[in-house]
């Protein structure tokens, strides 16, 4: 016996000694909201940025507005930015000669170590950062991370970056955590050729041309992630239409490239349809002041906010496929609808840690399915969702580990958004879900989280106690297995097993055509509830809405 416990807490050492040799140094830096990251809060970024396109290099500065919300006590500052990227020359603006020459920074990796930064402000203190280089190009985006240069089918230069996995570090010195938004937005200047036009997030409030070079210069005014910050530089045009929305007008535009705006206008079909069906579910569009944009990208596409990326082709579908296999999911277009979720879910509503993405992804691909119950009923919307079940691979626990920059499974799709149908479906009170998921934008937007505080709020609201739901669907990788015995078509057992020992779950078990009786089933324990059913017609009931084996 004493030798088999021995045996065992070796077990559990080599373990997690090799969960930890699994992170490197520089994913702490990079994940973690570390002693160069805590003491400062970044307020807005203002970048300028010139693409040279002949070479593939970029230069630019960023000024990184920042106050002081804990002590500072000369701690560095940690600014990333990724090799082979480089920054050229730091200057605190507003100090003298003296002040800044005690200024140095070091290079450890993708980070600089900003030293001798003395007598910061509590409010407003800027640094300058010019930086430049090569970076990397990304080889398949937007799945990794990089600059994307291209021509367009008319031989313009077509440039952008996505950088969500990588990091927006990979061409910007920021800090490159999504705990730290930047509270009064952000701006960018981009230089281009002038027969191109540069477009950025949100408004373009200045605009100039000279000496053969575009500035255009765009801004956000709301919180913003690093890796929505981004740049396109192609041959563009703008269609611009007016949506009637919850808080108003709201300017939408389409920048298509040159030969594209006819796809571009009729494009705006499933747009409004998007716009009617969020503003109803999720409360009025986060970015009034902001402005809708789609702009059309030499890739697939992403969720910059107020300028998200549109590579879907003009087609439905994704790429004119269906994720759900069911049909739904080809009767529109699955970029504009998929990435315009995420101002809602995302952008509006953003984690800590990368390691809770399952709140972006689950909550935007579940958005999809109420953009398919708006257009073709409850059921359709319900049957698009667990259609996607096929593609969910159950390897790894949704939530990944935390402050070391982890990406989790692709699962925080398809069981991200199953775990939300079967969330309403216990709920079992649309209008209590609808009411639930619009609180959760007004209490959680602009601001940032983590799934703990999203589950427990979904508990509270909700008045019943997911947590068991949670910790089993989230952090295990295991699926409950519902076990059904029909004896004599007048009752029914129920069981549940391969979930944690403290799993427990509401079930409506059907007991007619019109009725059902609500029951807890808790881990391993059989349960018998008499129905009035057919057995084929129990058979179909049964499970609808919920993820179970
Ligand atoms: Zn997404």
């Amino acid at each position: 016996m004493q030798h088999k416990k021995l045996l065992l807490l070796f077990t559990l050492l080599i373990a997690s000694l090799q969960n930890f040799a699994q992170y490197s140094h520089a994913d702490t830096l990079r994940g973690t909201n570390g002693m160069g990251r805590r003491w400062w809060n970044i307020t807005k970024y203002d970048i300028v940025v010139e693409p040279n396109i002949a070479e593939q290099t970029i230069s630019g500065t960023v000024t990184i507005t920042f106050n002081l919300p804990a002590d500072y006590n000369g701690q560095p500052m940690q600014i990333d930015l990724q090799e082979p990227m480089h920054i050229d020359k730091i200057r605190l603006k507003g100090f003298s000669e003296r002040e800044q020459s005690d200024i140095t920074m070091q290079r450890e990796g993708n980070v600089y170590w900003i030293n001798g930064l003395r007598n910061l402000n509590y409010i407003g203190n800027q640094i300058e950062l010019q930086f430049s280089g090569k970076p990397i190009i990304a080889k398949n985006a937007p799945w990794d991370g990089g600059l994307i240069w291209k021509t367009d089918e008319n031989d313009y230069a077509w440039v952008s970056v996505a950088c969500q996995q990588k990091g927006a570090s990979v061409w910007y010195p920021c800090k490159d955590i999504q705990s730290d938004e930047p509270d009064s937005g952000a701006s960018m200047t981009i230089i281009c050729p002038e027969a191109l036009q540069g477009i950025g997030n949100g408004r373009l409030v200045n605009s100039k041309i000279e000496k053969g070079k575009r500035y255009n210069t765009w801004a956000v005014k709301n919180p913003i992630n690093n890796y929505n910050l981004v740049f396109y530089i192609g041959k563009y045009l703008p269609i611009k239409k007016t949506y009637d929305g919850k808080n108003g007008k709201l300017d939408c535009t389409f920048w298509a490239i040159e030969g594209n705006e006819k796809k571009a206008d009729a494009a705006y079909d499933d747009i409004f349809k998007m716009l009617q069906a969020f503003e109803k579910w999720f409360g009025a569009y986060p970015w009034y002041t902001d402005g809708y944009q789609l702009v059309e990208s030499p890739h697939l596409g992403m969720e910059h906010q107020s300028a998200i990326a549109y590579g879907n082709k003009y087609k439905k579908g994704y790429l004119g496929r269906d994720l759900s296999g069911t049909g739904w999911g080809k009767k529109w277009d699955y970029i504009i609808v998929h990435e315009s979720g995420h101002e809602w879910w995302g952008n509006h509503i953003s984690t800590n840690d990368i390691a809770d993405m399952w709140v972006h992804e689950g909550f935007t691909t579940f958005s999809e399915a109420l953009f398919v119950e708006e257009q073709f009923g409850k059921s359709a919307g319900e049957d698009y969702t667990i259609g996607m079940r096929s593609n969910i691979m159950n390897n790894d626990p949704m939530i990944a580990d935390y402050g070391v920059n982890k990406e989790p499974p692709g699962d925080i799709y398809y069981k991200g958004a199953n775990l939300l149908l079967m969330i309403r479906t216990i709920i079992n009170n649309d209008d209590k879900f609808k009411a639930m998921l619009i609180q959760m934008q007004k209490t959680f937007g602009n601001r940032t989280c983590n799934s703990i505080e999203i589950e427990t709020f979904i508990c509270q609201y909700a008045g019943i106690n997911f947590m068991p739901l949670f910790q089993q669907y989230l952090y295990t990788n295991q699926i409950p297995v519902l076990h059904t015995t029909i004896k004599s078509e007048e009752s029914v057992t129920l069981q549940i097993t391969n979930c944690n020992d403290n799993f427990e779950i509401i079930y409506h078990v059907p007991i007619s055509d019109t009725e059902f009786k609500t029951i807890t089933l808790k881990a391993n324990q059989a349960q018998e509830v008499n129905i009035k059913l057919k057995k084929s017609r129990w058979e179909q009931l049964q499970k609808k809405g919920y993820y179970l084996f």
